[in-house]
């Protein structure tokens, strides 16, 4: 009997030119497994689950076979990299096409690892098991923290072997996003197509992704103006939950506003705007502190990409660029104040909030407090036992966080459910993390499926699980990620 996959997939990226995409053939891989799926969002995919797991549901997450409508590519993209312009494209990636939701929502199904493709340089096109895993963790732990995000459908392993530093299992991610469409993408355009082809990628991605351009006088402004709004937006919800992406690149920046493309990434600890994790930052570029400042040179970098399309004046549309670009740095910190004051649980706005903030986070970087716990503990008795508390300036910081809460309409209550619902319990914390990809690897997923678990509430922790809130013991420091 046949059942109903619910594949419902078009193509629209493909209408693009010529340039912007490759179609593909398959790499096939030996025996795929399936290690974990993600059912809640096959369903809100329209997608069957049960099909899902089947034997030719599992030869298509392993990117063996494609559904009946799919016709695979791969897009071209270039990036900076660690600063450095390169001419990049999915060179381990695979479309298999936009699936259209039950809601009539647009979501591109891509395959991770799934084998070289005309832009995989000297790359084998192909991802170990560990960093999949750590994508979908991290991924579904971001969404569940309300974090804009890209979202993980599927990992598979491939039964064949990746050689990295040591030899490791293949696997292969299936990841859905609103859109694939990078700042890289438009550098691309801008270097490597012509202006109309920049246009139509402009037009494609205003259509797919912001739709109010109808009514803007330039829409090529707006979508610069909408692109700044949401990575401030996005950079924003990083920072409030110690999130470091690890690699900022400009081929890692979605349009969309989603967090894209998962490497080396992990969640601060020890609050210090200092903190790297990936073996290979090593000037430390993409600290958690500096993800804001990034965040601006990597949309100088859209806006410089789109200039030609800005004004037939390229001087006016250099001084447009520009007066967008210096908007970002206060538009994001007006947004940021405003994130800092929900984490103390402040509904206005007072002109002393920014030293307030200020002065709680370098007593926290003094003393080296848990960023997670630290924030989690304010509201509660729980604070008197931290490190935070022990700061001579502790006391004095406390009372006028009190008489500023107390100077609100609303009741103490109200900011405490407020501070619990911007400050989470629980995060993947990275020791957590890695014991699911060793045990993982092993073949025991276990430990992976409970964490995911406890990651899926993580503004309310039950206190039986109390012990994933324990931070990395001084053995597990130094902490490294590896992509
Ligand atoms: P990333 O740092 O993961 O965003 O990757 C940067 C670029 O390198 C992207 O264009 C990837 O497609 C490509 N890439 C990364 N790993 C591989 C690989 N194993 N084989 C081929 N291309 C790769
Ligand atoms: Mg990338
Ligand atoms: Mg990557």
């Amino acid at each position: 009997e046949t059942i109903t996959t619910g594949w419902k997939l078009e193509h629209t990226y493909t209408s693009l030119p010529q340039p912007f995409f490759t179609n593909i053939s398959l790499n096939p891989v030996r025996s795929p497994g399936l290690v974990i799926a993600n059912y809640s969002l096959a369903e809100e995919l329209g997608l069957n689950p049960e099909a899902l797991q089947s034997d030719e549901g599992v030869q298509i997450l392993a990117g063996n076979k494609v559904p009946e409508e799919s016709i695979p590519f791969a897009q071209a993209y270039a990036g900076h990299q660690f600063g450095n312009f390169t001419m990049l494209g999915d060179g381990r990636a695979l479309m298999i096409g936009e699936q259209i939701t039950p809601k009539n929502e647009r979501r591109d199904v891509q395959l991770k690892g799934s084998g070289r493709t005309p832009y995989s340089r000297g790359g084998d096109g192909r991802a170990a098991l560990g960093p999949m895993l750590r994508e979908y963790i991290l991924s579904e732990a971001m969404h569940a923290l309300g974090v804009p995000t890209n979202r993980s459908l599927a990992v598979v392993t491939t039964g064949e072997p990746v050689y990295r530093e040591k030899i490791q299992k293949g696997a292969v991610l299936t990841r859905i996003a609103s859109s694939h469409i990078r700042t890289g993408t438009f550098e691309y355009a801008v270097r490597g197509t012509s202006k109309e082809d920049l246009q139509k990628l402009a037009d494609y991605t205003l259509e797919r992704h912001f739709p109010g351009a109808v009514e803007a006088s330039n829409r090529y402004l707006f979508l610069l103006q909408e692109v700044i709004n949401r990575q401030a937006e996005l950079i924003t919800e990083w920072q409030r939950v110690g999130f470091i992406h690890g690699v900022m690149n400009t081929d890692n920046m979605a349009l969309s506003g989603e967090t894209i493309d998962y490497g080396p990434c992990a969640f601060m600890n020890e609050y210090d705007p200092a903190t790297v994790f990936s073996s290979i930052d090593v000037q430390g570029r993409y600290a958690y502190g500096n993800q804001p400042y990034i965040a601006g040179w990597n949309l100088a970098r859209l806006a410089e990409s789109l200039i030609p399309l800005l004004h037939e004046d390229q001087e006016k549309a250099l001084e447009m660029a520009q007066k967008e670009i210096s908007n970002f740095t206060p538009v994001f910190e007006a947004r940021w104040l405003n994130m800092m004051r929900a984490k103390l649980g402040l509904f206005n706005e007072a002109a002393e909030d920014k030293t307030l903030v200020d002065d709680l986070l370098r007593m926290m970087k003094e003393n080296k407090a848990d960023f997670t716990n630290t924030f989690r503990a304010l509201a509660s008795e729980k604070i008197d036992k931290t490190v935070l508390a022990a700061h001579p300036d502790f006391k004095n910081w406390q009372e006028r966080w009190i008489a500023r809460q107390d100077s609100q309409e609303e009741t103490k209550a109200a900011a405490i459910e407020l501070m619990q619902s911007n400050n989470p319990a629980v995060i993947p914390r990275n020791h957590r993390v890695e014991e699911a990809l060793a045990a993982a690897d092993e073949g025991d997923y276990s430990v992976m499926h409970e964490l995911l678990e406890v990651l899926s509430q993580p503004y309310n922790l039950e206190e039986s699980k109390a012990e994933y809130c324990t931070p990395p013991g001084p053995a597990n420091v130094p902490y490294r990620t590896y992509c």
